[in-house]
């Protein structure tokens, strides 16, 4: 049978919620519980539960393992339960007796159930005498976080196993790590389309400014230029709202529907006539910025009705960009659009 990823993060999360499930159902019959009352419990259903994920993992990497080498000659160990230590200190964080649900508490129960099964995987890829290292792999679509750490993982997983930060898990992700070998020549394959992900982080290393940007800066920029690939991104890029990113302060923010309108019109494919934005969103994005930062013109529309309309018109990478903006009642100024004119309209000689 085929081993899939996917498949064993499915089952994973159907451990980590019946623990979950299980201590929410404890806490309502015990309302008022002392805190080592609650504490005792958490440990209980997180050994129990515990135990349970790290044997699936056992069982995914022996499996996963066997699927990649085509060999059985080593048997991977379940990693051990969170000490009592550690539970005790995580229960004294999140209980609080005042509050009705609990929900700090039962996400906290529901990582660490997860995390037995993660461990389970890392500890064995270091074990491992056949040269395994580990990436973490994103399940479905995930937030700009967990897709940063995964691809910075892609960028890496020829020189090092994804490690540190890579390591940490939020509540509600399904993201494993999964144990990598050396193929044909000794490099090691992820189990995702690594270049895709490599790619993605790269560009958004190099927007967040170059190596050493941190970690945060990398998601951020992946909010603002891959939005569609993620669940939290940016509905409008960061370089058309905040003057930090150089957006000018005399234009309001760009708002997100003047945003949809430009990409669903406008951009290469679009639905206006013809000539179309020819690149990505955000090249079109930063377009914008430039033309408006820096115009070549800036002129108000000539047409009956439109006085309150100003184009800014800029050539960019020889594209004649024209931004329209209008002139609200309260002197502020909107962008209303941005497009590439038609001849007919064109005012540079590009
Ligand atoms: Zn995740």
């Amino acid at each position: 049978m085929a081993v899939d990823v996917g498949t064993y993060a499915a089952k994973q999360r159907v451990v980590s919620d019946a623990a979950e499930e299980v201590l929410g159902q404890w806490l309502a019959a015990n309302p008022g519980a002392t805190l080592a009352e609650v504490t005792e419990e958490v440990i209980a259903i997180a050994g129990q539960y515990g135990s349970a994920a790290a044997e699936m993992a056992v069982e995914f990497y022996a499996d996963w393992r066997e699927a990649a080498l085509e060999i059985v000659d080593w048997e991977p160990e379940p990693a051990t339960v969170r000490p009592d230590k550690y539970i005790t200190k995580m229960v004294g964080n999140f209980y609080d007796p005042s509050d009705q649900f609990l929900s700090g508490l039962l996400d906290a129960v529901n990582v660490a159930v997860q995390q037995v099964g993660r461990d389970t995987i890392v500890r064995n890829a270091k074990r491992d005498p056949a040269k395994a290292r580990w990436a973490r792999v994103p399940i479905g679509k995930t937030c700009a976080w967990c897709l940063m750490l995964a691809s910075r993982g892609a960028a890496y997983l020829t020189k090092q196993s994804a490690g540190g930060a890579s390591n940490v898990y939020h509540p509600s992700c399904d993201c494993q790590p999964v144990p990598v070998w050396p193929g044909k020549g000794g490099k090691y394959k992820a189990p995702y389309n690594e270049e895709k992900l490599t790619d993605i982080y790269q560009q958004a290393l190099v927007e967040a400014g170059g190596s050493g940007a941190s970690g945060k800066a990398v998601a951020r920029a992946i909010r603002d230029m891959f939005p569609d690939l993620i669940t939290d991104g940016h509905a409008v890029p960061s370089i058309l709202t905040d003057v930090a990113k150089g957006w000018p302060s005399y234009l309001e923010p760009v708002r997100a529907g003047v945003w949809r309108h430009i990409l669903i019109r406008h951009l290469s494919g679009g639905s206006a006539r013809p000539p179309h934005f020819e690149g990505t969103a955000y090249e079109f994005a930063r377009a914008i910025q430039e033309v408006v930062r820096n115009p070549t013109m800036d002129v108000q529309d000539s047409r009956e009705g439109w006085e309150r309309v100003w184009n800014l018109v800029k050539g960019v990478n020889g594209q004649e960009i024209q931004v329209g903006t209008t002139i609200l009642s309260d002197g502020r100024r909107v962008v209303s659009s941005a497009f590439r004119p038609t001849p007919e309209r064109s005012m540079l000689d590009l």
